[in-house]
């Protein structure tokens, strides 16, 4: 379980997130709903630690981190795939798999490991000696989502997977997403401009504007409510 309490995040005089509290559910998927600016990356930046929060906590499991440095969370297992494709785009797939299990340092197989991600994206396995940069949206996001889960943390952050993509691979992004959520008792909370699309993926899903929760409900409420909250909220999708 994660928990974030009051926080707030300001740049300056910008207030980017203010006073959100939510909870993200073991074996749910939750979704942070909001148009551009909203807040959305902000706040997951704030909960791996990338940008500090001004003030609030965040709890793993009951465990307060709000005052762990980011490889400190990443320890306790906070994986955060950030916005704009982080990835090498000059070294090859599998040396991008390979530099993010180091940086790591997670126990168990890194050979296991891989062969899971390649059994998961088997486009990626055809690709493992090409260069990142080289790959499609799609193929990018694949690696970015397997970099960040092939160890296998409790808490993992996605922040728009599917921006950019093209209906058929956000679907087959979002299936490998719920496995990982369902197999692991994993959290996942991921951000989403589009509430039509979070409500594909999300059991639970928070609304945000200028930095604040305006809505939050499960997804039979999202879907009840979707109409009215994408033109007050989110602009027309
Ligand atoms: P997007 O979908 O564009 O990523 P978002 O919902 O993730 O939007 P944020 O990127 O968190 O929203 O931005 C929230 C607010 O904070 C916006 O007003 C944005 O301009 C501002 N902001 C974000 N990052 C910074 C920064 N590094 N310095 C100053 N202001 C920032």
């Amino acid at each position: 379980m994660l928990e974030v309490r009051n926080l707030q995040v300001s740049y300056g005089a910008i207030e980017a997130v203010r006073d959100v509290s939510l909870s993200a559910r073991s074996g749910h998927i939750t979704a942070l709903i909001g148009a551009n600016g909203a807040g959305k990356s902000s706040l997951m930046r704030a909960i791996s630690g990338v940008t500090p929060a001004t003030s609030g906590q965040i709890l793993v499991n009951g465990r307060d981190i709000t005052r762990l440095k980011p490889h400190e969370r990443a320890r306790v297992g906070v994986a955060h795939a950030m916005e704009g494709r982080r990835i090498l785009h000059q070294h090859t797939v599998e040396e991008n798999l390979v530099t993010a299990w180091h940086f790591r340092k997670p126990p168990g197989s890194f050979k296991q490991a891989l062969e899971k991600v390649y059994s998961n994206f088997p486009v990626l396995a055809e690709r493992r000696r090409a260069k990142a940069g080289t790959l499609s949206g799609g193929q990018q996001q694949m690696l970015i989502l397997s970099m960040a889960t092939q160890h296998e943390p409790p808490v993992v952050l996605l922040d728009e997977p599917s921006l950019g993509l093209a209906p058929i691979i956000v679907t087959q992004i979002f299936e490998y997403i719920k496995a990982y959520s369902a197999e692991g008792n994993r959290v996942v909370l991921l951000s989403e401009q589009m509430a039509t699309l979070a409500l594909k993926v999300a059991d639970y899903g928070y609304v945000l504007k200028h930095g604040q929760v305006v809505f939050d409900g499960d997804r039979k409420q999202l879907n009840d409510g979707v109409a009215d909250l994408s033109s007050a909220y989110l602009g027309t999708t």
